[in-house]
């Protein structure tokens, strides 16, 4: 029997500053974690609060739970899907980069025995998926295709972020397959991207709807700082936003989108749908 259609909720749990992107090469972890400034502890009790029974896929940024060891823990204690984003938050889209990133969250990451990982920026390479199952991994959540698409890469499976195809099936699914002009242009709206939940969180709504009645289970992204203001946010990303002005959707309060999505649509996890359909 298919699985029930749901919406595949994911959170992507970084600080706030891995969205400007102006930290990437910020090594110091000491410096990173006065950046955070307490942010992603603090932030994950009213995010938890706003799920209440629903169950999400929470992937989470390796250093958090180096600051802070009780965000997995409470995440896991909460009964949700607790999986990798990335040891420090950077493109690795690059193998050798995704690698290095492997190896410095392998101890919390076999603690926790992660099995699902959700690439920064929703960026990888074709050849990651042989890297992540040598790994541990079974699933990736890291391109963007329309929903209902799951694809197995070797011993791996692809469940992508959910993008609306307005021509016709997407032709070319291989990674990567990031939001991108290339993506529009080819008529593919990535509407699972909390960028466009921020631009028009009611057609998102409407969209989810349609995608639930077809039969299908829509997958998409949010992050702390759009259910749980950080300090001074928009104050502290001023630059940022004048020089990159897309980064604007990002900055807006999404907890009554949650909110409405929570009251009118049933909500799981990435593994708990990958296990009916696959049953690993
Ligand atoms: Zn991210």
């Amino acid at each position: 029997m298919p699985p029930s259609p749901r919406v595949l909720l994911s959170i992507d749990y970084e600080p706030w500053f891995a969205l400007t992107r102006r930290y990437d090469l910020l090594s110091d972890p000491l410096q990173r974690q006065t950046l955070d400034d307490g942010f992603t502890k603090r932030a994950i009790d009213s995010i938890l609060d706003m799920l209440g029974p629903a169950k999400a896929s929470i992937y989470i940024v390796g250093e958090i739970s180096e600051w802070y060891p009780e965000v997995p823990e409470k995440i896991v204690a909460a009964g949700h899907e607790l999986g990798l984003h990335c040891q420090t938050h950077r493109p690795l889209i690059a193998l050798e980069e995704l690698s290095k990133d492997l190896s410095a969250s392998a101890g919390w990451s076999s603690r926790f025995n992660l099995r699902g990982y959700r690439a920064p920026m929703v960026g990888i390479h074709e050849d990651a998926y042989a890297l992540l199952a040598q790994n541990g991994f079974t699933y990736s959540s890291s391109i963007y295709a329309p929903a209902g698409t799951l694809l197995q890469k070797g011993s791996m499976w692809e469940l992508p972020v959910s993008s609306l195809a307005l021509f016709g099936p997407a032709s070319d699914l291989t990674a990567p397959r990031k939001f991108s002009t290339g993506l529009l242009l080819g008529g593919e709206v990535p509407y699972g991207s909390s960028f466009m939940i921020g631009l028009m969180p009611a057609t998102i709504l409407h969209i989810l709807e349609r995608e639930l009645r077809a039969g299908l289970s829509p997958v998409i992204i949010m992050h702390p700082y759009e259910l749980v203001q950080p300090e001074a946010f928009v104050r502290r990303l001023g630059r940022d936003l004048l020089a990159h002005p897309l980064l604007f959707p990002f900055t807006l309060n999404k907890s009554r989108f949650l909110t409405t999505l929570l009251k009118n649509f049933p909500v799981s996890g990435l593994a708990t749908y990958l296990h009916e359909v696959t049953n690993v």
